[in-house]
């Protein structure tokens, strides 16, 4: 039987369900299961991320969508899309991504048939930090990154805002290198064209910066 792990920032009802392990595989298995907080009830299935050990980038999103809980897996919808466009034209490589959600299950209230994301709350982020901690222990990532503010806060804290900090090289107890940017679906709600046409131009911008970031931090000399 693998032993629960416990951290000083996670809940202890999902870190029981968190298996001692650095194996992706073994991770996913268990997260399956997951009951550390209610939203598994209404979803279909859990997201986890996906992507390879060793991966310099984690990149963070918020929660799985409509489509990533049908598919199960994460960023398959057009949030996903236009991120893999951005990340292309940043000269991001999609093998150096691991990618993953703060919070593994979709929440939603139904309108008709219609499922409408709804924003986690702050105590359903910490209930499921205890995964994405698993995540960034087993990947060993030399960067995380934030996308929107639910991502931004599950790693920096709740009073942590996104928009004074988008292309700052910052720190976390969670990970050693954070950077943050917008998440892209809210690029897909821009106001009209034009805005975003901009937006996506700053996010890719956002983006340059922080693979050429990674870069800097890679050309220092080892201590
Ligand atoms: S959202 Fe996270 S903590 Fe809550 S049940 Fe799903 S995997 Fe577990």
């Amino acid at each position: 039987m693998t032993t629960a792990r416990k951290r000083s920032l996670s809940s202890a009802s999902t870190a029981e369900y968190v298996p001692e392990t650095t194996s992706l595989g073994v991770l996913r298995e268990a997260a399956a299961d997951c009951r550390g907080c209610d939203l598994y009830r209404h979803a279909t299935q859990t997201v986890f991320g996906e992507g390879r050990a060793g991966a310099p980038f984690i990149f963070v999103g918020e929660q799985p969508g409509d489509s990533e809980d049908q598919d199960g897996r994460p960023f398959v919808g057009p949030a996903g899309k236009l991120l893999r466009a951005s990340k292309q034209e940043a000269g991001i490589d999609e093998k150096d991504v691991y990618i993953t959600n703060a919070v593994k299950h979709f929440k939603f209230i139904e309108r008709g048939k219609q499922r409408i994301h709804q924003t986690p709350k702050r105590i359903e982020i910490v209930a499921c930090s205890p995964w994405l901690d698993a995540e960034i222990l087993a990947v060993k990532p030399q960067m995380v990154v934030a996308l929107g503010a639910t991502a931004a806060q599950s790693l920096m804290g709740a009073s942590f805002r996104l928009t004074q900090h988008r292309r700052e090289l910052l720190s976390s107890p969670r990970a050693a290198h954070v950077m943050v940017t917008v998440h892209p679906s809210s690029i897909l709600r821009a106001i009209d064209d034009a805005a975003r046409h901009e937006q996506r131009k700053a996010f890719v911008e956002d983006l340059k910066t922080i693979a050429a970031t990674l870069g800097e931090l890679r050309s220092e000399p080892r201590h």
